[in-house]
Formats: structure tokens, C-alpha cells, sequence
């Protein structure tokens, strides 16, 4: 007995001493290396700081640019220059195409050997790169579902998976720096950059992006498979009034506290050591101007350690777009006095000229350039940088591997939301007669969107021919005999409707493959949210042959079809599911996959019922409902689930305390299920109006027929918490009740 006694506190010890060693080594590691970078700007002249501060895009130092039909070539020469003569600290990817892996190793190595080994103080670059659903450039990579799509899945360990993933094959490309992931949130439908969103929740967002993050950086990023994330765009960019991409927001501090920052709030705990700046304005001030949300909340009361670059070419839009300031110099004093510590800027070196100007005459202080330089070269040395500068040649295991193409499969599955199903008309059996149609139904862009292979991410002819549209993969699973094709309408043209109508004639059941072609960005801006004519005319058509439609959305964001979905008995939005989209929704059709994604966003049913589903209470008072096409959360499965018992451990709670709620879930139908169990709360009444009700918890859970599982979610004080009149962060006494699916209960805080 003494014998296990001696071992069990062996164990223990050792377990503890484990722990403190772990948060140990981090300090000590953190105070190396801010010894190091101390001693490092004591060399440093002003050139070369204000250098650490310059980034440039990869065209600056290339010969060719590489484009879709013509591959890229380095100027060593200009790259001598960039990195020699201007100090240059960082260089970002070229937007145009994808590399493989052996030629990012070339670019990498090239630009990294001039930087270490060809300059008198040896600081390596950080280049920083878009891989946003996945290695973006990198051929060969796997492309997960975007953010949306992910979002719709509402698993947690899916997007720490994908930040694994793409992590490893990033840095196995040679590069440690990721703007990734999107922490804004997306309650504007019409902007283009919706899809890059966990959609329009706070406490989803965050929990993904968080779960992302550490998926991404593990313990310790500087790992030869972590990279650096980097949070963006900080803030409020994705609430542009009139929906277009990079025009004004208008939010005031309440809302911007309660529903903007928390995200960004919960990446910067999770350890993201970059954030890049919004594009575009907020209550009039461009933010790259905006010292309050730089440096006093961000650097400030958030307490972001790390450092904020620039968007594309944004510091020089404060003087030639935004006319905030009066010069080009002028507009480099504001971003880098408003805390900016890095700017991308990205074409030439003006960046760097103006800014040594400046110090030179005093008008921004060294102090702030040491700030800036300090943070930078922090990341450099803590992903490792310094050590390792040149890419590992060892990077096969991190491609070709079945177990990503499987995690990616299963993110596609999860993220496919079945929203209308009538008479159970789906799955339908193989031997089903299909005619598909539609303009996304034979492309593997519409289901990527953009940032795949290339910035609008619209190239077909760079996707792998091994993949398969949805068309392929339905031909797959239903046979040649059983499918047959007709185009229909393109994205904005009807085309052969005889001929189509003829088809659906002479088939069982109508795939009708409707959505967006790939954009990003302000290409991606759009004038009005309803589909376009031609393919809502499609469906009319088609609906004339009484022949039972089954409607796939694939998008960007939610397009406005309340005209035809009477006229379809199914209907599926896939939003942009990814690389393995098309196998995944013919997986749904046909059954082998039971569906279990849920909206990630409200999806409206009419131009100006534009509304989230937190909305307040005089939102649905009088003529005022919310009655959207389906609401945020929704989502069918194949099999029926039945919620009871919903228990609460304590009707009175005083302040500080946690609340534990349980729910019991049953699959009462006749097949396996997952499904997503949400929990909502609603603070009854608030010095400032509360919303209905907000999401504070869900888990996703597999359930086979007449299983029952409890779950269970604790409210912490923090979730009872809001932005009270006086903008700060407060909780009050009084009723609160808490929702899961159709059950009720309440409890009150003293
Ligand atoms: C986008 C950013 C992106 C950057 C670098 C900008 O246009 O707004 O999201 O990270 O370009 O490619």
C-alpha cells in the first residue's frame, strides 16, 4: 500500500512539476528573447528599424510576375535592393497564382539567404501570406470549407483541425505567417466578404476562431508545423452600411464593444500575435488613423502584445482616398502614431522614405519606432525565425496525406445544411432518374470561392481535375445512365430551357444548382442580395414540369430566393463547402451522409428583411417580426430528435457564480444523427434594451436511433455580462431564462 502510496505522489509531482515547467519555460522564453531583441535594436541604426516596419509585395522583387499563364521569377537584383538598401523587414505573397512547394522553398530560401547572410545585422524577413481555407498558394494543398461553411458544421474540433492542417502546410511551404483567421462578424448579408465570416454570432465566431487559433499555433508557434495567425480586420470592417466592400461603417462604442471587439478580444487571449487593420473607416475616422481603437483598446486595455499591420496599400489611402491627411507623409505619421507597427504598403518604398523623414525631424519620436520594431522582431524570434530561417527541405508528409483529405470530407459533410425537405422527398435511392442543371452545379470554384489558387479564386482551370463538382460526384454515385446535364442558365444568362425542360421531362427529380461564381473583395460587390433573374427563371420553368426539384445553393452569402423555394420540395444551402463539396452534398442526396449543419447566418427572405436573430425586443413588437427565410441555427436532419428535462442548478445565483443546465436529447428517428445543441439565453430585463435572446453554448453530439445523450453547458458570469449605458462591460440582478430548442427554464441573480 505504501508502495502505491509512494508511486501515486511520485506521479503527482511529477505531473504539477510538468505544468509549472511548461508556463515556466514560456516566460523564461519570453524574457530571452526580450533581452534579445533589446540588445538587437541597441545595434540597429534608423534605416534599419524603420525597414523591420516596411513590407513589400513579392512583385516588388520579381522579374516575372506569376500569373495563371506565366510562371514567377525573382529579380535578385531588386531583391538585393529591397532587402539591402530599404532594410526590408517583411514581403507578402503575390496574389496572382499558386506555387508548389519546391518553388516556394526556392522564393523563400532566396529572399531569406539575402536577409541573414548579406546584411550586417542578419534579421531574417517574415513573409506573410492569404491562406485562408487552407494553403490558398501552395498546389497540392487541402482546401477546406470556408469560414462560413465551417461555421455551418458548429464543430469546434473541425476548425482546430483546420488550423492544423493548414499550419503544417503552410510552414512546409517556408512560410510562418498566416492573415488568417477572419474574426469579423458577419451581420451585413450583402458584403462580399461575408464567406470569409464564422457568420453573424459573437459566441460562435469566437469559439471557432479561438479553436481555430489554437489548432493553428499549438503551445508554442515558433514549432517547425505552427505558423503565426493573425486577426483581422480590426474592427468593424465588416458592418459597411451600404454592403459594398471598404465603404464606411457607422457603430457606435456600445455596439462596437458588444458585438465587434469580443472577437478579436478572444484571439488575442488565445494567443494571436498579429492584427491587421480595417481596410476602411468607422464613425467617420478611417482606422488607420485611429489611435482610441489602436493603441488605447487594442495595445491598451486588450493588452495585444503583439504587432498591427497595415491593409493592402492603406496607410497611403489616408491621404489619395480618405483625405484625412494632406500629404503621403502626413498620412504615414497618423497610421504610426495611431499605433500601426507595420505597413503593407506594398509597392515601393515611399513607406519607408517618409517615415525616416519623419524621425529625422522629430515628428515621430524614436520611442515609437522602437515600440513597433521591438514587437515585430518578438514574432520573428518566437516562431523561431532567427534559428531557422531557410525552409526544411522535409516537407512530403505534410501533403498527399489521406487523413487530411478525410478531415476535410467530414468538415464538408458536417457544413451541408438541409433547410426544406418536403414528403422526405431526400435522400433519394441511387437508381433514381437525375437531371442536374444550374451554373454551379459543374464547377469547383462555386463551391472554393475566392482565395483558391488565386485571389478571386475564379481560375477553373487551376483546380485539380481529380476533385469532383457536384455534377461529377452525383454521376459517381448515380451512374452515368442515371444523371444527364443541362447547363440552364449561367450565373446571369437563361440559356437552353427547351432543352432543359425536355431533359426534366425525362428524369425523376430536378438537381438545380443555383448561387454565385467565386469573388473576394470589392469585385464581389453586389446592388441588390436576390439571385439573379435567370436562374429564379430557371426554377419557374422548371417547376412547370411538376417534376419535384431539389434546389443546391452554393454562395457566398445568403441570395435572396423566396420566389422559388415554394416551387422546390428540397431545399440545400452548401454556402462554399470547399475541395470536397461536391462529394459531400451527393452524400446528402443519397443518404449516406445524415445532414447536421446549421445556419451560421439569418437567411432573409426579402430585401429589406435584413435582421439577425438577436435582435430586440422592438424588433418583434407590433407590425416589427423577425420572419426571415429560415432562421440562424436552423438546420434538418434525416432522423427526429426530441429534447426533455432541461434542468438548471440553481434558480437563485449571486453574482460571481457559474450555472450549470443539462438537457436530455434523444434520436427518436431511424437513423444515426449529429445534431447541434444550442443554448440561448435572454436577460428579461436591462438598463439598456437586451436581445431576445443571444447564443452562450452548443455541442455538437452523434446519436444512433433511441440513443439519449445529456448535455450539459455551464453560464459563466461573463455570459450574463453586456455593454451597459455607459459603455462598459457590466451585469445586473434580475430574471434571466435560458432556451434549448423548445424548452424553457429561468433562474435569477441576486
Ligand atoms: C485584404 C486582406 C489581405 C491582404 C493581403 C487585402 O486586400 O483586405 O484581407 O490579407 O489584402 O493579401
Amino acid at each position: 500500500m505504501k508502495k502505491f502510496y509512494f508511486i501515486f505522489l511520485i506521479i503527482s509531482l511529477s505531473i504539477a512539476f510538468l505544468g509549472i515547467d511548461k508556463a515556466n519555460k514560456n516566460e523564461i522564453r519570453n524574457d530571452e528573447i526580450k533581452l534579445k531583441v533589446d540588445e538587437l535594436i541597441s545595434k540597429m541604426t534608423i534605416e534599419e528599424k524603420i525597414g523591420q516596419m516596411t513590407q513589400v509585395t513579392l512583385q516588388v522583387i520579381s522579374k516575372t510576375e506569376g500569373t495563371v499563364d506565366q510562371k514567377f521569377s525573382l529579380d535578385h537584383d531588386k531583391l538585393e535592393e529591397a532587402i539591402q538598401k530599404y532594410h526590408v523587414g517583411s514581403i507578402l505573397n503575390v496574389y496572382n497564382v499558386a506555387h508548389t512547394v519546391e518553388e516556394w522553398h526556392s522564393i523563400i530560401k532566396a529572399i531569406q539567404t539575402v536577409a541573414v547572410e548579406q546584411t550586417r545585422l542578419g534579421i531574417p524577413v517574415i513573409y506573410g501570406i492569404d491562406a485562408i481555407h487552407g494553403a490558398t498558394y501552395t498546389k497540392g494543398a487541402t482546401l477546406f470549407p470556408q469560414a462560413i461553411s465551417l461555421a455551418a458544421a458548429w464543430n469546434r474540433d473541425l476548425a482546430f483541425q483546420e488550423g492544423a492542417i493548414t499550419s503544417k502546410q503552410v510552414r512546409a511551404s517556408g512560410i510562418a505567417w498566416n492573415y488568417y483567421p477572419v474574426m469579423d462578424i458577419g451581420r451585413q448579408p450583402l458584403w462580399s466578404r461575408l464567406w470569409e465570416t464564422y457568420g453573424e454570432d459573437v459566441y460562435l465566431a469566437s469559439q471557432l476562431g479561438e479553436s481555430y487559433i489554437k489548432g493553428a499555433q499549438g503551445e508554442n508557434y515558433g514549432a517547425p508545423d505552427k505558423l503565426a495567425t493573425c486577426l483581422k480586420h480590426f474592427v468593424g470592417y465588416s458592418f459597411p452600411i451600404n454592403g459594398r466592400d471598404r465603404t464606411p461603417a457607422w457603430i457606435p462604442e456600445g455596439m462596437l464593444r458588444e458585438y465587434f471587439l469580443p472577437t478579436f478580444e478572444t484571439g488575442i487571449k488565445a494567443g494571436a500575435p498579429t492584427v491587421m487593420v480595417n481596410s476602411s473607416e468607422i464613425n467617420g475616422i478611417p482606422t488607420h488613423s485611429n489611435y482610441y481603437l489602436l493603441t488605447e483598446v487594442l495595445k491598451g486595455e486588450m493588452g495585444f502584445e503583439g504587432f498591427i499591420v497595415s491593409d493592402w496599400e492603406d496607410i497611403k489611402r489616408l491621404y489619395d482616398r480618405d483625405r484625412v491627411a494632406v500629404s503621403p507623409k502626413e498620412a504615414v505619421r497618423m497610421a504610426v502614431m495611431a499605433g500601426v507597427d507595420m505597413s503593407m504598403v506594398p509597392y515601393d518604398f515611399s513607406f519607408y522614405e517618409l517615415l525616416l523623414e519623419l524621425v529625422n525631424e522629430g515628428t515621430v519620436p524614436i520611442t515609437r519606432i522602437d515600440e513597433a520594431v521591438s514587437r515585430i522582431l518578438s514574432v520573428k524570434m518566437q516562431l523561431g525565425l532567427f534559428e531557422d530561417p531557410i525552409p526544411l527541405p522535409d516537407f512530403e508528409s505534410a501533403f498527399n496525406n489521406p487523413e487530411y483529405e478525410q478531415t476535410n470530407l467530414q468538415a464538408a459533410r458536417e457544413s451541408i445544411i438541409l433547410t426544406k425537405n418536403n414528403d422526405d422527398l431526400l435522400p433519394i435511392s441511387k437508381d433514381t432518374k437525375l437531371l442536374v442543371t444550374g451554373p454551379t452545379a459543374d464547377l469547383l470554384s462555386a463551391m472554393n470561392g475566392g482565395w483558391t489558387f488565386t485571389w478571386q479564386g475564379n481560375e477553373e482551370r487551376l483546380y485539380p481535375p481529380e476533385e469532383n463538382t457536384l455534377l461529377e460526384a452525383l454521376v459517381n454515385k448515380f451512374g452515368k445512365d442515371n444523371v444527364s446535364y443541362t447547363e440552364g442558365s449561367s450565373f446571369d444568362k437563361i440559356l437552353n430551357v427547351e432543352e432543359v425542360i425536355n431533359a426534366a421531362e425525362k428524369s425523376d427529380v430536378i438537381i438545380a444548382c443555383l448561387g454565385e461564381p467565386a469573388y473576394c473583395e470589392s469585385p464581389g460587390n453586389i446592388n441588390d442580395l436576390t439571385l439573379d433573374e435567370a436562374q429564379l427563371s430557371l426554377v419557374e420553368e422548371l417547376s412547370k414540369t411538376g417534376k419535384p426539384i431539389v434546389l443546391v445553393m452554393l454562395e457566398g452569402r445568403p441570395r435572396l430566393i423566396n420566389q422559388i423555394v415554394d416551387k422546390c420540395e428540397a431545399v440545400i444551402i452548401g454556402f462554399l463547402p470547399g475541395m470536397k463539396g461536391g462529394d459531400a452534398i451527393t452524400d446528402v442526396i443519397a443518404g449516406d451522409v445524415n445532414p447536421s449543419g446549421k445556419l451560421p447566418v439569418t437567411y432573409p427572405n426579402s430585401p429589406n428583411g435584413l435582421m439577425c436573430y438577436d435582435y430586440k425586443p422592438i424588433e418583434d413588437f407590433d407590425v416589427n417580426r423577425y420572419n426571415p427565410q429560415w432562421p440562424f441555427g436552423y438546420g434538418l436532419s434525416y432522423t427526429t430528435f426530441e429534447y426533455y428535462d432541461l434542468k438548471i442548478s440553481d434558480k437563485e445565483i449571486n453574482d460571481g457564480d457559474d450555472v450549470s443546465v443539462t438537457v436530455s436529447v434523444k434520436n427518436t428517428g431511424d437513423r444515426i444523427g449529429k445534431e447541434v445543441v444550442q443554448l440561448y439565453l435572454c436577460d428579461v430585463f436591462g438598463s439598456v434594451s437586451r436581445p431576445v435572446k443571444q447564443l452562450k453554448g452548443f455541442e455538437k453530439i452523434e446519436l444512433k436511433p433511441g440513443e439519449v445523450k445529456q448535455v450539459s453547458f455551464t453560464i459563466t458570469p461573463e455570459h450574463l455580462s453586456f455593454i451597459g449605458r455607459d459603455n462598459k462591460r457590466i451585469i445586473e440582478p434580475g430574471d434571466f431564462k435560458v432556451f434549448v430548442d423548445e424548452l424553457e427554464a429561468s433562474f435569477k441573480l441576486l
